[in-house]
């Protein structure tokens, strides 16, 4: 679980999060929705570290992790612009983040030498590639470079390239708003998929109403910086608590 307590951010004099409470079940699929500005991104970057809340706490697992830092979180980011290495390949780009922790760890990589050797490392990072890149069923691109791909099939690489470490959660901010309309249709569903297969728990944030209600176990939606409900799409459909909900959850996207 990821559970937020009376979260508060201000930049300068402006109060973006004003006492966010939230907790995340493990393997749900969270959606964050909410109006342009209301701090759905500044939420979602102190659950990842990369934002550090003026009060409150984040826990994941139980665990407290407010001055943890992102590296340290197991959790993976995928943004709205996600940006692939231009020069490295598709199987480069995936297995970055594999090298980089073992960069980061320099104390465990005599150990894991001696047990595997370093072509056992090597391997190990191959089959996680394999693993990833079949999971968003990019096998066959693993040679190209990012150039040479459509949008969609740059968004998969950007998804495996998260899950390759196997998060225990994801968190999304609009990775699919730069994709045309049909991609971004066939993309939701893929990810729907890729959570239930995963079973890792998702946090998606979206100003689309449409995506929220049809892809999510549970939406939260804010407002002003709080959290004006927290409910399955069912219930936010069909018994909104304030006109900001009825009015979000009934505007076309
Ligand atoms: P959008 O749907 O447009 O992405 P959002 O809900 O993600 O909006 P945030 O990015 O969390 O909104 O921003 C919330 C408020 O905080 C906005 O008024 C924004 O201008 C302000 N803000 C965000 N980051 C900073 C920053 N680094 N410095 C100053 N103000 C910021
Ligand atoms: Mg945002």
């Amino acid at each position: 679980a990821i559970d937020l307590r009376t979260i508060e951010k201000r930049f300068g004099p402006d109060a973006v999060l004003k006492g966010i409470d939230l907790s995340i079940r493990p393997g749900e699929f969270l959606s964050l929705v909410g109006m342009s500005g209301c701090g759905k991104s500044t939420l979602l970057r102190i659950i990842a570290g990369l934002e550090r809340p003026d009060r409150g706490t984040v826990a994941i697992g139980g665990a407290e992790v407010t001055d943890v830092d992102p590296s340290d979180r197991n959790l993976a980011m995928v943004f709205q612009s996600y940006a692939l290495y231009p020069h490295m390949s598709v199987r480069d780009n995936i297995a970055t983040p594999l090298r980089m922790r073992r960069l980061s760890m320099p104390a465990r990589l005599p150990v894991v030498g001696r047990l595997f050797g370093a072509s056992g490392v090597r391997t190990a990072i191959t089959q996680d590639v394999a693993r990833a890149a079949g999971l968003l069923q990019i096998g066959h691109l693993l040679d190209r470079k990012p150039a040479q791909l459509s949008g969609g099939q740059r968004q998969r690489v950007a998804l495996a390239r998260a899950l390759v470490r196997s998060p225990a959660a994801f968190l999304m901010d609009e990775p699919l708003s730069n994709l045309d309309a049909k991609l971004r249709a066939h993309m939701r569903e893929e990810l729907v998929s890729l959570h239930r297969r995963l079973g890792a728990t998702f946090v998606y944030v979206t100003h689309d109403q449409i995506e929220a209600l049809t892809m999510s176990d549970r939406i939260a939606l804010m407002s002003e910086g709080r959290i004006e409900q927290l409910g399955t799409p069912d219930e936010l459909y069909r018994q909104p608590a304030t006109l900001t909900v009825a009015r979000f959850i009934g505007a076309p996207s």
